[in-house]
């Protein structure tokens, strides 16, 4: 097995169904078990090829520390996540000043304070601001001491000035990779995290924009998507096209039917209405009730006939019958249509006002069918009414 798979995979030992903080406490509880563990495998290795007799003491000690930053991954896997920090923290508090007592500050192993020092804001919520800040000055004490009391010369085994020079470099590189790669894998927390945050709004932000009858735009993502391409278009110099449709005798569909049924001939129609969008630019939107709103950008007012057209025709051809009270009738549609030029011409406010007039026009004429309403002209007669079935 791969260590560094292995590393990966025990660091999340006890997180399972935790909230974040607890989540994180943990991960940091099992990285410095098993790094406390593993930065010291290579002081044993030394000791024991240098002088087995001599440093066995030494040795046993650490033996001890490493059982006790190791057992930070079974505690927190037990869910016991605070004696496992304080397991972890205690093991390198305890075993720092006892190898520096053995070896004196010439090793340099008082370093690994400062390594420490940078992790323990890591390991406590803000809650326990007492508490870090007096773990942060026992650090620092514990620092003090080690350096005054332990100083090359005073220590229980007195080792050759070049074998301590060696041992100082590699502490020193020990503390550099200690607290670089804490910074390193809690950069990478915060990214990920950052990520996942943004997943999420995202997703909201979709969902916020959706209306959860028919799945398409509700009322707040046609406002915005609106808003969007009327500047977009003043800046292109092209037209922007709004169809406002609206289903007929819907409240007498409603009432012969039931709700439920008018539900289902809502989602229906809003899909024989998306059926009809081509481009990926377009927006279809339920503007509410039996509403629906259709902006096509750029496209002039003989694309935006056509599409009006053929949602009639859409609608139509789903081959609803309204029966009951309407014997005979289909569900269908009548479209407002109008298109402007925003560089040029009013304000979206009045592109869909003259949607709106144009769809009553439809619906004054006998509905099933399209009526248009351009920006500065007089309502224009006869568009459309080409019912395929007879009303
Ligand atoms: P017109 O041809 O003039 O548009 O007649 P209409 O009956 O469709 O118009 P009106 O605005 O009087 O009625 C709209 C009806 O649409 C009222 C309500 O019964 C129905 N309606 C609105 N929203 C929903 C909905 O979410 N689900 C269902 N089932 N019906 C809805
Ligand atoms: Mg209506
Ligand atoms: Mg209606």
């Amino acid at each position: 097995m791969n260590p560094l798979k292995l590393f990966l995979r025990w660091q999340y030992l006890g997180t399972e169904d935790q909230r974040p903080g607890r989540a994180r406490q943990a991960v940091l509880a099992n990285q410095l078990g098993m790094l406390g563990a593993l930065a010291t495998a290579p002081y044993q290795l030394f000791y024991i090829i240098y002088d087995l007799a001599a440093l066995l003491p030494l040795i046993l000690l650490n033996v001890a520390i490493m059982a006790t930053y190791l057992s930070a991954l079974p505690l927190n896997a037990a869910g016991r996540h605070d004696t496992a920090r304080n397991m972890a923290l205690t093991a390198p508090m305890v075993q720092v000043i006892l190898v520096t007592a053995f070896l004196s500050t010439g090793a340099g192993v008082h370093l690994f304070y400062f390594s420490l020092a940078c992790l323990l804001p890591l390991a406590f919520s803000r809650e326990r601001m007492r508490l870090l800040l007096f773990l942060l000055g026992l650090t620092t004490v514990l620092l003090m001491l080690s350096h005054l009391l332990f100083p090359p010369g005073r220590s229980v085994v007195t080792l050759p000035e070049g074998v301590l020079r060696f041992m100082y470099a590699g502490s020193m590189l020990g503390v550099i990779a200690l607290t670089g790669g804490f910074a390193f894998l809690y950069r990478r927390e915060i990214d990920r995290a950052e990520a996942e945050l943004s997943r999420t709004n995202r997703h909201l932000a979709t969902l916020s924009a959706r209306d959860p009858l028919t799945g398409v735009a509700n009322r707040r993502g046609l406002d915005l998507f609106l808003q969007g391409q009327w500047e977009l278009m003043a800046e292109k110099g092209k037209p922007l096209a709004v169809l406002m449709c609206d289903v007929d005798h819907f409240k007498t569909f409603n009432d012969d039917h039931g709700h439920k049924h008018g539900d289902v001939c809502l989602r229906q129609v809003a899909e024989a209405l998306t059926g009809q969008v081509r481009r990926d630019t377009d927006l279809v939107a339920r503007y509410g009730g039996e509403e629906f709103t259709l902006v096509l950008p750029a496209t002039d007012l003989d694309g935006a006939t056509r599409v009006a057209e053929a949602c009639r025709r859409a609608v139509a051809g789903l081959g609803i019958r309204h029966g009951g009270s309407l014997p005979g009738r289909l569900l269908t549609v009548s479209v407002g249509v109008s298109v402007a030029f925003p560089a040029e011409q009013g304000s979206v406010i009045e592109l869909v006002h003259l949607a709106d007039e144009a769809l009553y026009q439809a619906k004054d004429r006998g509905r099933d069918q399209y009526a248009v309403r351009l920006p500065g002209a007089e309502p224009v007669e006869e568009m459309s009414n080409t019912a395929i079935m007879p009303r």
